[in-house]
């Protein structure tokens, strides 16, 4: 299981998804998306999420077979879906559970509510990721509030910076290569050179040894980074 919470968005309208899935990113959250049915099961298939956000209305499988698919399989019914719909029926909502939704949320919504609802899905699902503060030698992270601080001090850090401290934090000691890193904090469907990872993890130091402390960082020559 990956280190980072993974939620899926199953939505066929691009502007809708990109709003969450930017969203979610910026709260540290790893995200895939599907513009369809079809696509959203292949990659429910191929890398499961905790948390699936799925549109009612989709093209070529709705979303209302995708869930009740789901929901029958053992292998998949631990996922949390929240169902999308524009539909308002209370009929619709109904039928909506009875699929197996775990949460049903009615369009327009508002990002900071589903965002909620996601996390409060997750708490659900893993307990462990949500809420927890991560704690490192002098440093606390903590994942919902999205706060870092050293020694007491806040420290900023850029989304990226976060989501790489909070892969290092969770496993203090371990070796992450450049492209397990990549995986890990970017996704994999995002195409993104090597070095970038060394860029942000530069910029991880900077931040990190803002207040004076030592770098915890450490450079395995030839192998990635660790954290101690
Ligand atoms: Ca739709």
């Amino acid at each position: 299981m990956s280190a980072q919470p993974h939620v899926l968005i199953v939505e066929d309208e691009e502007a809708q998804r990109e709003v969450l899935a930017y969203n979610l990113e910026a709260e540290g959250f790893r995200v895939s998306r599907a513009e369809d049915g079809e696509e959203g099961l292949l990659m429910v298939a191929e890398d499961a999420p905790d948390v699936m956000v799925l549109d009612w209305m989709l093209p070529r499988v709705t979303g209302i077979e995708v869930c009740r698919r789901l929901k029958i399989d053992p292998a998949t019914r631990g996922i949390a879906i929240i169902m999308l719909s524009a539909r308002t029926e209370e009929v619709d909502k109904v039928r909506g559970l009875e699929t197996g939704a775990d949460d049903y949320v009615t369009k327009p919504y508002s990002v900071t509510e589903l965002m909620a609802r996601v996390r409060s899905q997750l708490r659900r699902v893993r307990p462990t990721t949500v809420g927890q503060v991560l704690a490192y030698d002098d440093i606390l992270l903590d994942a919902e509030t999205h706060r870092v601080s050293r020694d007491g001090e806040s420290l900023k850090l850029g989304p990226t910076e976060f989501r790489l401290l909070s892969t290092f934090m969770e496993k203090p000691g371990r070796v992450w290569s450049r492209d397990q890193l990549l995986d890990r904090v970017w996704g994999r469907d995002i195409y993104v050179d090597t070095r970038t990872v060394d860029v942000h993890v530069g910029r991880l130091r900077k931040a990190l040894t803002a207040t004076g402390g030592s770098d915890p960082v450490r450079t395995v020559r030839g192998a990635g980074y660790a954290l101690g």
